[in-house]
């Protein structure tokens, strides 16, 4: 027998060995704010979906078969952690993939080493309020995002070691393309700096800590409380007293709250929102931070 056709012979009686240089290792994000950052740190060597749609609430995904029949095929789940996906502990064990189980390098909490801002001294529900841990938009600043880059290149790399080197140089080369951005959008914002803004729903603390802006109220009383009349009118009042020019929704919120509170007062509405994807399918996350800049600086007068 000839050295090749040995070869052939002796492979054949070896058991199937995955081939994990030539197999991407598939991966879901809870939204497509870490699908787009896990996208760009694992390039050709990964497939990325995300569970969530960019137009719908982070706050409304849910555990269901739905969700666990997406998990159950995963190499690795990329979700935000804390409460803002109570679902994800569900979603995983109903999955029975063990390799995203809580604690395997196939699970990444995107949220590991961010600090997070408005940590309440005692947590509680019992006012509906449903940021309980601390505000967990953290994504929005793009400092933050750098960080979720780093935790998705280690758990990447400790699933796929043979791919290490390829996910170093990608979330170098997001971080290089982030930073490079940042700057740019700094240097259109300072002479913005303290501009006054109302949100709707409190999804943006990081995004206008980072921007130099700052947030005088919000529509809903609490996270996810709908607003009653008598807050309104004491929005009404915020906006007047810091005279505040632009509002900003998200593109599910009521609009005739909104709507009420600009014909009120002459502010402006603004829909922006928290996840790429919403204006086209392409958009990254980078995208997503300037356009959300663009929209504000746009409509101050
Ligand atoms: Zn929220």
């Amino acid at each position: 027998m000839n050295a090749p056709l040995l070869a052939l012979a002796l492979a054949a009686l070896l058991p199937p060995q995955e081939d994990t240089a030539a197999r991407q290792i598939t991966v879901v994000a809870s939204h497509p704010a870490l699908m787009s950052i896990a996208a760009q740190v694992g390039g050709e060597r990964v497939t990325v979906t995300s569970i969530l749609e960019p137009a719908f609430d982070v706050h409304d995904a849910q555990a269901k078969p739905s969700v666990f029949a997406r998990l159950r095929d995963a190499d690795v789940f990329v979700h935000t952690g804390l409460d803002l996906e109570l679902w994800a502990d569900d979603a995983v064990k109903g999955s029975r993939n063990p390799r995203i189980a809580t604690g395997q390098p196939g699970n990444i909490d995107a949220s590991a080493g961010v600090k997070l801002l408005d940590v309440p001294e005692n947590p509680s529900r019992a006012a509906g309020d449903v940021h309980i841990y601390g505000n967990p938009h953290y994504w929005l600043d793009p400092l933050n995002a750098l960080t979720v880059a780093q935790n998705i290149a280690t758990g990447f790399t400790a699933v796929d070691p043979s791919s290490a080197q390829v996910y170093l140089d990608n979330r170098t080369a997001f971080e290089r393309d982030l930073k490079q951005r940042l700057t740019g959008w700094l240097k259109r914002a300072i002479p913005r700096k303290n501009t006054p803004l109302v949100v709707y729903h409190d999804s943006f603390p990081y995004f206008v800590r980072r921007f130099g802006f700052r947030v005088v109220a919000t529509v809903e009383p609490k996270p996810r409380v709908t607003p009653t009349q008598a807050h309104l009118l004491e929005v009404i009042q915020a906006i007047q007293a810091n005279e505040v020019k632009v509002l900003l929704r998200e593109p599910f919120h009521d609009e005739d709250a909104t709507s009420f509170l600009a014909e009120k007062t002459g502010a402006k509405v603004v829909t922006i929102s928290t996840m790429p994807g919403v204006r086209s399918a392409g958009e990254t996350y980078q995208d997503l931070i300037e356009h959300n800049l663009d929209a504000i600086l746009g409509a101050l007068p």
